[in-house]
């Protein structure tokens, strides 16, 4: 159910939760000091309550009330980057921000939307913890239908478009060096111009994931899919349904999902998830994807999702 921002903010007040669009993906929005509201976040996602959630501020002076400590260059960072798709995680003054919220770290994830609408309502409720809009493990919401598929049509919407459609960059500091938690939209080449170096995407060479958006499975429709980086017409391992790009073709396939085209990367990270719900919602049980895409720029998120979106295994290239 759509929303006007003055309801959004008395329900979010009232210890509601609201979903919200953001510029990257749609958020299901509680006000951080309303923890009965953070709880019913996680229930409604089925979300692990191991899984820390994002604290979106107005700006960085609000996130600096709440970090104990501004590790080097964090406001080179957020001067280029807020608002917009960049998560910093910091450590905090723990009295602070709620344990939930930060699922008992020592530190917690900062973000300032750039979307006009999620800028609109944090000058009236501030901050909010913001994670995607979907159930937890499925590909994520860019659209209020989507919210109201996963959640219901009763569930209140601020209306919205999200231009990304792929989550922020999430980046954190290891042994004083900048690292990528999880790839997002903003790419490792546009931080590096920031910082002076490329950060280490740390999840795709460490074992054990340091935050929960690096479990394996993610994104998932429930449709298989099956990646390839060979052309459709000499693959052997193949189905009739495709997902792929506007300026290939694919010989012999029944039914075709576009991306977008290789040219434009930001329309193929605005269609992803929708794509992919497409597929379950039109009862797909198996879809060849075409991964013969660039490795750099927002491609590497938009490979990764891919990747995570058929339990496949991601190694460094
Ligand atoms: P989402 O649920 O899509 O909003 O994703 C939020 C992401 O932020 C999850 O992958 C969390 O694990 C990550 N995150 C939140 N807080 C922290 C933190 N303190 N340290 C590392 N990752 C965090
Ligand atoms: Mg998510």
């Amino acid at each position: 159910m759509r929303v006007p921002l003055e309801k959004a903010v008395d329900l979010l007040r009232g210890g509601e939760v609201v979903a919200i669009p953001t510029e990257t993906v749609y958020g299901l929005a509680a006000w951080l000091f309303k923890e009965s509201a953070i709880e019913k976040i996680f229930t409604l996602k089925n979300r692990p309550s191991t899984n820390p959630l994002i604290i979106h501020v107005r700006d960085a002076d609000e996130c600096a009330f709440y970090a104990s400590a501004q590790p080097a260059d964090v406001y080179k960072l957020t001067e280029a980057f807020w608002p917009g798709p960049l998560t910093v995680v910091l450590p905090i003054h723990e009295k602070k921000v709620p344990l939930i919220a930060r699922a008992g770290l020592k530190t917690a994830a900062f973000r300032c939307p750039a979307h006009p609408v999620a800028a609109e309502l944090l000058k009236c409720v501030s901050p909010l913890v913001a994670p995607s809009a979907n159930l937890s493990g499925t590909p994520s919401s860019t659209k209020p239908e989507h919210v109201e598929h996963d959640f219901g049509p009763q569930f209140p919407a601020l209306e919205g478009e999200c231009r990304h459609g792929l989550e922020s960059t999430i980046i954190a500091q290891k042994n004083g060096l900048w690292e990528i938690a999880r790839l997002g939209a903003i790419s490792p080449e546009e931080i590096a111009r920031i910082i002076g170096y490329l950060p280490k995407c740390a999840h795709l060479v460490e074992k054990t994931p340091i935050c929960p958006g690096q479990l394996l499975v993610h994104y998932a429709p429930k449709a298989r899919l099956i990646l390839s980086n060979t052309p459709y017409e000499a693959c052997e391992k193949k189905c009739p349904v495709v997902l792929g790009f506007t300026d290939r073709v694919y010989p012999g396939a029944k039914k075709w999902l576009f991306l977008g085209s290789l040219t434009a990367p930001h329309e193929v990270s605005f269609n992803l998830y929708d794509c992919l719900r497409r597929l379950d919602i039109e009862g797909i049980k198996e879809a060849w994807v075409d991964l013969d895409i660039p490795h750099n720029g927002i491609w590497a998120t938009i490979r990764e999702r891919l990747f995570r979106a058929a339990g496949a295994t991601l190694t460094l290239q």
